[in-house]
């Protein structure tokens, strides 16, 4: 069994499933194809724009209002820079025991995994859960869900509709003195993205004394955006996750401190973790894109920038507003246009009910005792249509202890993407025993 989930997911890989935000990209009816050859049965298939291909499968469960739960994995990648890899992005190979490949830990690792747990479902290797159980394999996570989980929660509920939902991020966890520590990712940032916009004065460049450019104001803009340190946020949740990991007292408690974070966060040794760190824990900004001028020899009379910027979830609009005003001088601010490019609030679900009680028990089985800390994801996932819906939506894996917590964060969308065989067969394990536990948990509930 564990011998074919590994091939699905080397198929996987090589079925090059690259997202590159454009709609024509993604090719994600490959990997359906396969996971249908591989279930042996056709599933529904949802197609929003040709090739762009979402399949799904509900088992009914036995008890009419019984609470369901939905597998959501994802199954387009990120596109790769090719000559910085050591080995094929899309040879889906094994070296030295691990699987290669862009995809092996976001998040085809984990799709494989719920396919090899679903399918003993599917084919009634073992009897139905007491509410629904529904697979889900979606297109474009990678480019913001429109032709994916988020076409799929508007247009086509009655498909996906669930109480529990297990999509990603798996990070591996933490050894400490009391064992393993393992994140569950239960909440995510929310994007605020913004655009800038300066006008200026044209002029002719070879006379710049005394000109209103644009892409000098702009420049500005971005520079004192970047030098502003950014509103802290410290969530109870942040609390259980940064002091159940195994780090040094001391630092601990200055990482849980807004007055003292952003110097303990400076003497991180590991960027990786450092970024994380921060990340979670700050509203942040990163300017993106940015664009003046028509012609070498003409000064600029209009400047643009775009700002990723991200909320925690104790963070909202007014959070951003005023980071700006802060941020900006005000001369340049009562100059600048700031534009709503995107929002979606911040979201989180509750640390505790079946779901939680039945990873609790999953992970206690397959890794001895073991402390489930909630964690905050920076990125966007699929999780967000759902728990907009009031569904509980986490995200889980089980990882050998050669993967670090930190070493996979620099994976994801990273050069040399790769997973462990026996990771992605404690994975399986995990989701496997996680599903029988809810069953048994939710059977009495109505
Ligand atoms: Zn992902």
């Amino acid at each position: 069994m564990t011998t074919q989930t590994i091939s699905l997911l080397q198929e996987m890989i090589r079925n090059r499933c690259v997202n590159d935000g454009t709609p024509d990209s993604g090719f994600e009816h490959r990997s359906v194809k396969t996971l249908i050859d591989y279930f042996g049965r056709a599933g529904e298939i949802i197609e929003p724009h040709p090739g762009r291909q979402n399949l799904l499968y509900r088992i009914p469960g036995t008890h009419p209002g019984a609470p369901a739960l939905t597998l959501l994995p994802h199954l387009d990648v990120v596109p790769v820079t090719e000559k910085s890899w050591r080995n094929d992005p899309f040879g889906g190979e094994i070296i030295d025991g691990y699987v290669w490949g862009r995809g092996a830990v976001d998040m085809l690792n984990l799709t494989a995994a719920m396919a090899a747990v679903f399918k003993r479902y599917l084919t009634g290797e073992l009897p139905p859960l007491p509410g629904d159980l529904v697979f889900a394999a979606v297109a474009d996570e990678e480019a913001g869900g429109r032709y994916g989980a988020g076409h799929l929660v508007e247009e086509h509920w009655d498909l996906v509709e669930c109480d529990y939902l297990l999509t990603e991020v798996a990070t591996p966890g933490f050894r400490t003195a009391a064992g393993l520590t393992l994140p569950v990712t239960v909440a995510e940032k929310g994007p605020a993205w913004r655009s800038l916009r300066l006008a200026g004065t044209p002029g002719h460049g070879s006379q710049p004394y005394r000109t209103d450019n644009a892409l000098i104001g702009m420049a500005g803009a971005i520079l004192q955006l970047a030098n502003t340190p950014t509103p802290v946020d410290i969530s109870p949740s942040w609390i259980e996750f940064i002091t159940a990991i195994g780090l040094p007292g001391d630092l601990v408690a200055r990482l849980i401190d807004p007055d003292l974070i952003d110097g303990a966060i400076d003497e991180l040794d590991d960027p990786d973790f450092a970024r994380w760190v921060h990340a979670c824990t700050h509203l942040t900004v990163a300017p993106t894109l940015l664009e003046a001028g028509e012609k070498q020899n003409t000064i600029p009379d209009l400047g643009k920038a775009s700002l990723d910027v991200r909320v925690t979830p104790g963070q909202d609009r007014a959070t951003v507003d005023d980071m700006f005003r802060k941020a900006l001088d005000p001369g340049l601010l009562e100059r600048i246009e700031i534009i709503d490019d995107l929002d979606f609030p911040a979201n989180e679900s509750q640390a505790e009910g079946p779901l939680w009680d039945a990873i609790q028990a999953a992970a206690n089985e397959l890794a001895g005792p073991t402390t489930l800390v909630p964690m905050l994801t920076p990125v966007l996932t699929d999780g967000r249509f759902f728990r907009q819906r009031g569904v509980t939506a986490y995200g889980v894996g089980l990882f050998e202890d050669d993967m670090r917590f930190a070493g996979a964060l620099s994976m994801f969308h990273g050069n040399n993407e790769r997973v462990g065989v026996g990771s992605v067969t404690l994975t399986e394990n995990l989701i496997d025993a996680t599903v029988a536990q809810f069953g048994q948990r939710i059977g009495g509930e109505q």
